[in-house]
C-alpha cells in the first residue's frame, strides 16, 4: 500500500494542459485566467464579487486592511483554527482575542462570544473572524445579529468549505463565503484544500467599495483606473494611492483553478461520501471513537474524529503507512500567543478537543481500497487494545 496521507490534490491531465496552455500565451503573472478563475469562483459559491490573491493568509492580511484594523484594535477568534485565522490581526498591529469553541461542533461558540462582549462597553471589540472549521458551516446568521448589535464587521474564514452550506432561520441554504451575512470570506487554494492552485487564496464579497480597496491593496495600492486618478499625464500614468502589497495570483496557477473548479462539484459530492463510510464505519462499533457530528452542508475538508488515545492510534497508523494529521493545535498555546499572554487553561473547550482529536484520510482521490483498509486499520487498534485490556483483566 503506497503511503496515505490525511489530505492531497488531484491533477488531471486537463489540468495539466490548462497550465501548459497558458504557459504558451502571452499573460504569466495575472491576466485573463485570474478573471476567469475568480468568475468561476464567484458563480460557485454565490458571491457578487471575488479577488484572487497568492494565498489564504494573504487573503486574510488584505481583508484586516480592507477594514482598516489598526493598532490597538480588537478581534476575536477561535483557537482551533489555522494560525493565520489570527496572524492577519497581529500584521496589523492589533489584538487577538481568542474565545473558546462549541465542544459539540468545534466551532466557535457564538454564546461565549456574546458572554465576552456583554463583559465590555460596546466598540470594545472591532470584528470576529469565525472560521468553518473542518468545512462545517457556522451559523453566520447568528454571528451577523450580534456583530450588528455591537457594530463589529466579520471575515468570515471559509478555507475549509468552499461548496459548504448552513441553513438558515428561513430554511434557505447560505452557501460559505456567499458575503449575504459577512463583510468578507477567505480561501486557500494550497494542495490539501478542495481546489489546488499550489499557492493561491480568494476572498468573496458583495461589497463593492470593499471589493474595488481589495483589488488596489493586492497590487501596491496602484491604480491605472482614469476614473480613480487625481491627475492624468497620458497613457502611461498611474497612481499610488494606498500603501499596498504584491499579493497577486499568477495566471499559471489560475489556470489551473479555472480547470479545477470543473471538478470542484464532482470532489465535494466524494468527500461526502467519503465521510458517510467512515460514520457507518464508527458510528456504529461501539468503540471509544467520537466521530464529528453530521451537519447538512458539511463540506469535509477534514474528518476529525476524537479516540481516547489518540497518539497510540497515529503511531499505529504511522506504522501502516497511513498519516493522519493533527488539526489544530489551540492557537492559544502557541508560544508566540503565549508570550502574549496567553496560557493553558484559557480555553478549555478547545484544550479537550485538541487531546482527542485526529484527522483521518480525507480528498476526493482516496480510493475505496484505500479507505477499506484505513478503517480496517483503524478497528484492528481498537480491538487489540480490547483484546489487552481483557487479557490484563483475567491476569490481575
Ligand atoms: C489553509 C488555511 C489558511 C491559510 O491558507 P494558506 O493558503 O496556506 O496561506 C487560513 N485559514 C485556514 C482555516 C486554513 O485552513
Amino acid at each position: 500500500m503506497n503511503p496515505i496521507p490525511y489530505g492531497r490534490q488531484s491533477i488531471s491531465q486537463e489540468d495539466i494542459d490548462a497550465v501548459v496552455e497558458t504557459l504558451r500565451s502571452d499573460f504569466l503573472t495575472q491576466g485573463p485566467a485570474v478573471a476567469a478563475f475568480e468568475k468561476a469562483f464567484s458563480d460557485y459559491i454565490g458571491a457578487k464579487y471575488a479577488v484572487a490573491v497568492s494565498n489564504g493568509t494573504t487573503a486574510l492580511h488584505l481583508c484586516a486592511l480592507a477594514l482598516n484594523v489598526r493598532p490597538g484594535d480588537k478581534v476575536i477568534t477561535t483557537p482551533i483554527t489555522f494560525v493565520a485565522s489570527a496572524n492577519c490581526i497581529r500584521y496589523c498591529g492589533g489584538d487577538v482575542v481568542f474565545s473558546d469553541i462549541d465542544p459539540a461542533t468545534f466551532l466557535l461558540d457564538v454564546g461565549k462570544v456574546r458572554q465576552l462582549l456583554e463583559k465590555h462597553p460596546k466598540g470594545t471589540f472591532k470584528g470576529i473572524i469565525p472560521v468553518d472549521f473542518s468545512g462545517a458551516s457556522v451559523d453566520l446568521e447568528v454571528f451577523r445579529k450580534l456583530a450588528d448589535e455591537y457594530g463589529m464587521w466579520i471575515i468570515e474564514d471559509a478555507c475549509h468549505a468552499p461548496g459548504g452550506y448552513f441553513t438558515d432561520s428561513r430554511s434557505k441554504k447560505q452557501n460559505c463565503g456567499n458575503g449575504n451575512y459577512a463583510e468578507l470570506a477567505i480561501f486557500s487554494f494550497h494542495p490539501v484544500k478542495h481546489i489546488a492552485t499550489g499557492e493561491g487564496g480568494m476572498i468573496t464579497t458583495n461589497d463593492k467599495a470593499l471589493y474595488d480597496k481589495l483589488c488596489l491593496l493586492r497590487t501596491h495600492g496602484i491604480s491605472k483606473d482614469p476614473s480613480r486618478l487625481k491627475e492624468n499625464h497620458g497613457g502611461w500614468y498611474h497612481e499610488m494611492q494606498e500603501l499596498g502589497y504584491n499579493y497577486r495570483l499568477s495566471d499559471i496557477q489560475a489556470a489551473l483553478g479555472v480547470s479545477q473548479m470543473k471538478r470542484a462539484w464532482e470532489g465535494l459530492k466524494k468527500r461526502r461520501e467519503i465521510a458517510a463510510k467512515y460514520d457507518n464505519a464508527f458510528g456504529k462499533s461501539g468503540l471509544d471513537i467520537i466521530t464529528p457530528a453530521r451537519t447538512d452542508g458539511h463540506a469535509y475538508h477534514l474528518y476529525v474524529i476524537q479516540v481516547n488515545d489518540r497518539k497510540g492510534l497515529y503511531e499505529h497508523l504511522r506504522k501502516n503507512n497511513i498519516f493522519s494529521q493533527v488539526h489544530y493545535i489551540p492557537a492559544h498555546t502557541m508560544p508566540y500567543y503565549r508570550f502574549l499572554g496567553y496560557k493553558k487553561g484559557d480555553f478549555p473547550a478547545s484544550e479537550s478537543y485538541y487531546q482527542g482529536c485526529l484527522s483521518l484520510p480525507m480528498y476526493p482521490t482516496l480510493s475505496q481500497k484505500e479507505q477499506d483498509y484505513v478503517i480496517h486499520k483503524i478497528l484492528e487498534f481498537f480491538e487489540n487494545r480490547t483484546y489487552a485490556r481483557n487479557i490484563t483483566k483475567v491476569i490481575f
